[in-house]
């Protein structure tokens, strides 16, 4: 058993998220055979954000979703919109300094896609624009934040490396790097205020419509679900996690992951102030597996991941494991031990597309069908850009600057080296390891 004991009265697991509610407007689901334009599948943000672009365009869509727009991990992750690129920028810019410059300028245009769209569409997502901290528990990872900051700079980024009190950290944190672009927001609202410009536009819409299989005609589709099919010009694969369920994906695109959140109760403003975190910034650790931190608008704090869960598909409804829930809430203890009295009062979780080179895949898996998959765990602002650049590029027939790098000529993807269940927990153990050496 890692971590202490749950009490009884602990926190509420949910099977979805604790930052919104399910809709009740339910769409119908496809029970008849239609045609379109463009098909795509899966209502996350990365789907929504491919639809939108393409009916704006005067392109003919209909977007299917097993259950409802925004049930995957759009509606359940940190919310925390970060400029700093997914991969580990020293090695980058060692092996590949043109790559670290690609996924530098791709993150930076993420940030401010999807505060463009926040604004166009008057989403009260209860975004934050307080940038987000690298942070350093021990003085090993304020060295690597050091000399990250100075090979993401050398790739262009802005950031600015600071001790505690620079950054308005939290008096346990030594300092950090800052990502002065992007901040923190409520994910949930930010997805389901998409899934209502979605509702409002041209595509059509069939949620509880899970596809089956995707055929490619040659000269077209066949989309099949349990009670209707679509015939299409061109198919847009947006399932994430769950592309590994229909035989066109290309083997091996991506892997499921299980990430775990907790949320606090309220902390009154003068304790949090008290803490030193008057900045109010995202928090992200540099250990191997991060832990997050994110203060809302109401001063409850939702603190995510720490541990990683690889998946088989087909993968189903799963709710936090409370080993993972304990070892978070002891997180926080550790973070914030001046708030050991506040309880935590939900857990949830949800699936993550991961791909061994860590960053997003777009491409296509035959003539008539692409996907844009994987954004990993950064596809708050990612997931919905890359979806509108491939939606571009089926209108225009060109690859943007910022898709080039993601765009899979060949689907080639290479077993992982680090995406296995006992290396994961390799990753944390040793992170425990240097967490206990520093006292933290
Ligand atoms: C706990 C957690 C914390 C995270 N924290 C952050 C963070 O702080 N910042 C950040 O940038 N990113 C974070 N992420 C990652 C981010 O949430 C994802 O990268 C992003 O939401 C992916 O969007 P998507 O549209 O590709 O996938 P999803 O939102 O998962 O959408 C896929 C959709 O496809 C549907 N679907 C699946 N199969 C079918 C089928 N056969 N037919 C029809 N529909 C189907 C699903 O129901 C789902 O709605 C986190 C993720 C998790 C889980």
């Amino acid at each position: 058993m890692i971590g202490t004991p749950l009490p009884a009265d602990g926190p509420r697991y949910t099977t979805f998220t604790g930052w919104v509610d399910r809709p009740t407007d339910l769409t119908s689901s496809l029970d008849m055979t239609i045609s379109c334009d463009v098909v795509v599948v899966g209502g996350g943000l990365g789907g929504m954000a491919t639809a939108l672009r393409l009916a704006e365009g005067g392109v003919d869509v209909v977007l299917l979703e097993a259950d409802f727009c925004g049930y995957g991990a759009s509606s359940r992750n940190a919310g925390q919109i970060s400029a700093k690129p997914t991969g580990e920028p020293q090695v980058l810019a060692k092996v590949n300094p043109r790559l670290l410059r690609d996924l530098v300028r791709f993150a930076a245009s993420s940030v401010r896609f999807a505060e463009d769209l926040i604004k166009q569409l008057g989403i009260d997502c209860e975004y934050e624009p307080v940038g987000n901290v690298g942070a350093a528990v021990t003085k090993g990872q304020m060295r690597k934040a050091q000399r990250d900051a100075q090979a993401l700079r050398d790739a262009g980024a802005q950031l600015e490396v600071g001790d505690q009190r620079e950054l308005g950290l939290p008096d346990t944190f030594l300092g950090g790097l800052l990502t002065p672009a992007g901040g923190t927001m409520n994910p949930g609202l930010f997805t389901l205020g998409l899934r209502g410009a979605l509702l409002g536009s041209g595509v059509r819409v069939f949620e509880q419509s899970p596809v089956q299989s995707v055929d490619d005609l040659g000269s077209g589709a066949m989309v099949i679900t349990p009670q209707g099919r679509v015939r299409a010009k061109k198919v847009v694969l947006a399932n994430n996690a769950w592309a590994p369920e229909l035989a066109i994906t290309p083997h091996r695109l991506s892997r499921p992951v299980w990430v775990n959140m907790i949320e606090t109760a309220p902390v009154e403003r003068e304790r949090i102030d008290a803490t030193g975190w008057t900045s109010r910034t995202g928090l992200a650790t540099k250990h191997n597996v991060m832990e997050s931190y994110h203060l809302t608008p109401t001063n409850t704090i939702a603190v995510g991941v720490r541990q990683l869960k690889i998946g088989k598909n087909p993968v189903g409804e799963r709710i936090s494991d409370p080993e993972v829930v304990a070892d978070l809430t002891d997180a926080f203890r550790a973070r914030f031990p001046s708030l050991r009295d506040v309880a935590v009062t939900k857990t949830w979780g949800g699936w993550i597309a991961m791909t061994s080179s860590r960053a997003p895949v777009v491409g296509k898996a035959s003539k008539n069908v692409y996907y844009a998959i994987g954004c990993n765990g950064h596809g708050l602002g990612q997931a919905p850009y890359l979806g509108s650049l491939l939606a571009d590029h089926l209108t225009t027939d060109q690859i943007h600057e910022d898709m080039m790098p993601w765009w899979q000529s060949e689907n080639r993807f290479p077993r992982s080296m680090y995406l296995h269940n006992p290396v994961l927990r390799a990753a944390w153990l040793a992170d425990r390891i240097g967490d206990r050496r520093a006292g933290r």
